[in-house]
């Protein structure tokens, strides 16, 4: 069961939501993986504090020429469809941060003078946060793609007996779409604030588009109007919680510490959240 934590923005306790979810969950015996694919800023681990076992190196292949010079036919230009390699001069550059890995210049050389080469991009790290699993990956610095190492650290989540907690990428980006592309539900976390009304939108349009069933949570329900619930309502969204502002939540966010033990109302708004989120899954297997 894949469960995509997303939302519209950042900002509106996506994390918060994930993480603390992981925890109730795995204290109430679920067997639980929390997999934090927001490789561009992960932050899970330092409300989780898992005990990392593993940690290796992701990496994708790039073109390169073989040989010190080429012919010049240029097709490797010709076929590329992101402009990630330039012809010139009898030889190749390669914009590696462009390229998609698609293989297609290597094919495309009548004189087969491409190979691929792998090119280091980010780290996958595999551990343990109490009872639950805990996969985190994060993309190097200066690295523009984040899309293969999220489809990477999501693929290494198949359990089908677990339920896989997927901390998404904020926004509605290629980013964000390869985090939650296969799961069973897209829990969007949004704000009762004209920002997080607008990005809602752009969130339901992206899981809609790729077939997600929808629900949502609204934090610090209590400091906005009702034009968010109003729209969930309209769009036969199922809201399961309204979590409210709470400053000990706050405080306890800021600390990196789980205000589950901290704020009763906090704990109290998961709880229901935790419930109907499992309900939701029951009704829809
Ligand atoms: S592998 Fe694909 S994306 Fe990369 S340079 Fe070659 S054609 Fe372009």
């Amino acid at each position: 069961m894949h469960i995509a934590v997303a939302s519209g923005k950042g900002g509106t306790g996506k994390t918060l939501i994930s993480t603390c979810l992981t925890h109730l969950w795995s204290n109430q015996g679920h067997p639980v993986t929390y997999v934090d694919a927001d490789v561009e800023a992960p932050n899970g681990h330092l409300f989780l504090k898992p005990m990392v076992r593993m940690e290796t190196r992701f990496k994708v292949r790039v073109p390169a020429l073989e040989k010190p010079r080429c012919a010049g036919h240029g097709k490797c230009q010709e076929i590329c469809a992101f402009s990630a390699i330039l012809s010139a001069k009898g030889s190749v550059i390669v914009f590696n941060e462009l390229c998609h890995s698609c293989g297609a210049c290597i094919l495309a050389c009548p004189e087969q003078m491409l190979v691929e080469r792998e090119r280091e991009i980010g780290t996958i790290s595999l551990g343990k946060a109490g009872s639950a699993d805990f996969l985190s990956g994060r993309l190097d610095i200066g690295e523009a793609r984040a899309t293969p190492l999220i489809e990477a650290v999501v693929r290494r989540t198949n359990d089908s007996d677990r339920i896989v907690i997927i901390d998404a990428p904020p926004g509605t980006s290629c980013s964000a779409m390869a985090a939650v592309r296969n799961a069973d539900l897209l829990l969007l976390v949004t704000e009762p604030t004209p920002f997080g009304m607008h990005d809602l939108e752009l969130a339901v349009g992206m899981g809609r588009t790729l077939g997600i069933n929808l629900a949502a949570v609204i934090n610090r329900a209590d400091l906005g109007d009702d034009r968010v619930g109003a729209y969930l309502r309209r769009e036969s969204i199922p809201m399961l919680a309204e979590i409210p502002f709470d400053r000990i939540v706050a405080q306890a966010y800021a600390e990196a510490c789980s205000p589950i033990d901290r704020s009763e109302s906090f704990s109290k708004a998961l709880t229901t959240l935790g419930d109907r989120v499992l309900a939701t899954m029951g009704e829809a297997s």
